[in-house]
């Protein structure tokens, strides 16, 4: 079978610096590539966790696969169907089975909407419920995520953090998606409320047979909840794998930087530490060569010059490094 969500060469390029009196000062046009030619898939039922430091493009990544923001280059293939140019209203019906769920559940619900506003407004501008039907509905969903009828009628400001990822959680699946991208979920949670929340998310999903694209920076979360993880450094993907081989031998430098960081999950890895040195660069003005050269203990000289390309290194195994063996 194809794969629910196949990305091919996804780019997403902003041009800064393009304004009239950036040209009147003659300045040099920016560019800033936030997503440069990723490629990567998405099988049914699957979740691929995707992680990377803050600032490496993992939200414009998310956001242009859902077209929230539009692609400057590349293919989006969902179900089997090119959306990378479908009109703006087609992607509107085909919305309803893409859903995103935001870090910030307070900043992404309005604060003058009742719950039953919040969770029942997809289902109102989708046309598919009348006022009786909706609220059916929204207190079944509400149900679902762990709330209540009383809850109906309720403010977000009257709700703690992890209620409110609730309700952001019970909108996002009101309309009954296939493919939801996790963005951050947890992150902006106490550390107590992102266990529940990881938890809900994981029973959602195998209840309502849901396919995840799930972003986040910590890696003991995305070790936890992916089937596979892709890693994204610079607006680029490193390296993809099966969740366990991952953690347990990472290929990239980078990878195996990220997992040094934490304690050793399991005894038997063979991982060797690798410790990251210096800052992120500026994505304005990436590194030639391998982005990753200005930070990796084992650059030679050609990765300075060369740019790495993705390939196998192992089974269902993709690397984008010039030290690691092709498989
Ligand atoms: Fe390090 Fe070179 Fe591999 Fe890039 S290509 S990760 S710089 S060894
Ligand atoms: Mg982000």
């Amino acid at each position: 079978p194809h794969p629910l969500l196949e990305i091919r060469n996804l780019e997403k390029v902003y041009q800064l610096n393009s304004g009239l009196l950036q040209r009147i000062a003659r300045q040099p046009p920016l560019s800033l590539r936030a997503v440069d030619k990723v490629t990567f898939s998405v099988k049914a039922g699957e979740t691929l966790g995707l992680i990377g430091e803050s600032g490496c493009g993992k939200s414009t990544l998310a956001r242009t696969v859902l077209r929230l923001h539009e692609p400057t280059g590349g293919s989006i293939t969902f179900d089997g169907t090119d959306i990378t140019k479908l009109p703006q209203k087609d992607m509107t019906a085909l919305r309803r089975r893409m859903q995103i769920i935001f870090q910030d559940p307070y900043a992404s619900l309005n604060p003058r909407k009742s719950v039953e506003d919040i969770v029942g407004l997809p289902l109102a501008l989708h046309g598919l419920a009348h006022r009786r039907e909706i609220r059916d509905r929204v207190v079944a969903m509400l149900e679902s995520v762990g709330l209540k009828t009383a809850h109906l009628g309720r403010f977000p400001h009257q709700f703690s953090g992890g209620q409110r990822q609730r309700i952001g959680i019970a909108r996002a699946l009101i309309l009954n998606p296939s493919f939801v991208v996790c963005d951050e979920p947890v992150s902006a949670l106490d550390v107590s409320v992102q266990a529940q929340i990881i938890a809900l998310l994981e029973s959602l999903k195998r209840e309502l047979g849901l396919t995840y694209l799930f972003i986040s920076h910590d890696i003991g979360v995305i070790g936890h909840v992916s089937d596979r993880i892709a890693v994204m450094y610079l607006g680029d993907i490193v390296e993809i794998g099966p969740a366990r081989e991952l953690l347990r031998e990472p290929k990239h430098p980078y990878t195996k930087a990220l997992l040094s960081a934490v304690p050793q999950i399991d005894a038997g890895a063979k991982r060797e530490r690798v410790k990251l040195t210096g800052d992120l660069p500026s994505p304005l003005a990436p590194p030639p060569g391998c982005k990753f050269h200005t930070r990796c203990p084992f650059a030679v000289d050609r990765c300075r010059r060369q740019v790495p390309a993705l390939r196998n290194v192992g089974s269902d195994r993709t690397a984008a490094c010039h030290l690691v063996d092709a498989a």
